[in-house]
Formats: C-alpha cells, structure tokens, sequence
C-alpha cells in the first residue's frame, strides 16, 4: 500500500527505530511514546485489522509479540507491560495496518489498566451473559477449545 506509513516502513522509505525484523513481521519504537520502549508490532505485509490477518502472517505475529513483550521489560527494566491492539477506528485505530503496541508499565508510573479503555461499561445481568457466551460460541464455531 503505497500510502501506508508503516509499509513506507516495512519498505525503508520511512526511517525507524527497528528493534526486530524476520520474514513475516517488523517491529520498531512508537514515534510517539507513551513510555520509554513503547514499541509497535506488525505484519509486513499490509491488513488492516485482525480479521484481515490470515493465519500467516498471524502465527509470526503473535509469536513475536510473545518472544519480545520480556525482552522489551528486562531492556528498559519495567515492572510489567500493557498489550494491544486499537482494532479499528471505532477502537481508536489511526493507522490502518494491523499493530500491536507493547507499552512497558512501571510502578507507580500513574497510567491505568487496560479496563480503562472503554466508555461507558454496560449493566449485563446473569441471562444477559449467558446469552452473549452462547451468541459468541455460536459465531467462533469450530475454534473453540474442546
Ligand atoms: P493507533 O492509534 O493504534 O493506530 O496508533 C498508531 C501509533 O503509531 C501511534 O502510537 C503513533 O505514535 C505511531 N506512529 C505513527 N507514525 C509512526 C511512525 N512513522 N513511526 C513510528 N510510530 C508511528
Ligand atoms: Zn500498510
């Protein structure tokens, strides 16, 4: 996607701060850090949310979100890390190419859980619940665990 900053990226025809490449994914510090080693996951190749991620790039991706979240926190000495994705723009997604941010948290740094992300959350009963497990079960079909 010619217009695409992150696959400017992925090209080399926008400089980053790459802290770690291989065939499938790419990962570089956020230009704008909420905390020192923020840093941004991405397929190379260009999806713009999640359900447009095919299986691969997507086993890469997570798995170098799992190899790197530690070394991120032992790199910059964090007590722990936020990680996720603004899926969408309704979810806060500005850039429209897939990215997980890993932001590393410190203690007593002032920030906020990732239960913090939503407006206003919904009053759901026991039925209500139940309801939205089955609705949901129903839509994940053959991906659920057994
Ligand atoms: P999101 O709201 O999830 O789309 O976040 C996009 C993130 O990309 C923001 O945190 C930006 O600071 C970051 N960002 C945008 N352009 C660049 C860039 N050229 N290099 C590094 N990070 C960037
Ligand atoms: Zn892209």
């Amino acid at each position: 996607m010619d217009d695409c900053i992150f696959c400017q990226i992925v090209d080399g025809d926008v400089p980053a701060r790459v802290v770690y490449e291989d065939e499938d994914v790419l990962a570089f510090l956020d230009a704008n850090p909420l905390a020192a080693g923020h840093t941004l996951v991405i397929p190379k190749s260009h999806h713009e949310t999640l359900d447009e991620v095919p299986p691969e790039p997507g086993a890469s991706l997570f798995a170098a979100i799992h190899s790197l979240t530690p070394r991120i926190e032992d790199a910059v000495d964090a007590d722990g890390s936020n990680v996720g994705f603004n899926n969408g723009a309704a979810a806060g997604q500005e850039v429209p190419h897939v990215h997980a941010h890993i932001v590393p948290r410190f203690e007593g740094d002032g920030g906020n859980p990732i239960h913090a992300v939503a407006g206003s959350p919904p009053d759901l009963d026991d039925d209500d619940l139940d309801a939205l497990a089955d609705d949901i079960a129903a839509a994940a079909g053959d991906h659920t665990p057994d």
